[in-house]
């Protein structure tokens, strides 16, 4: 399983192997997270929450 860092709280974040770019990940702090992919690297930044204005 994939694991990565949690911007927020620096904790880690375990993710779905299967995941993909735009999904969003709730973590145990409390930050929704979405999901980023740069050169086969999977990066978390803060989902701000725009309501309809987000999908793949
Ligand atoms: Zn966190």
């Amino acid at each position: 399983m994939p694991q990565t860092k949690c911007p927020i709280c620096g904790g880690i974040v375990e993710l779905p192997d299967d995941v993909m770019a735009g999904e969003i990940i709730e973590h145990e702090c409390g930050v929704s997270l979405e999901v980023v992919i740069d050169n086969n690297t999977i990066k978390l930044k803060p989902y701000e929450g725009v309501g309809e204005d987000w999908g793949e």
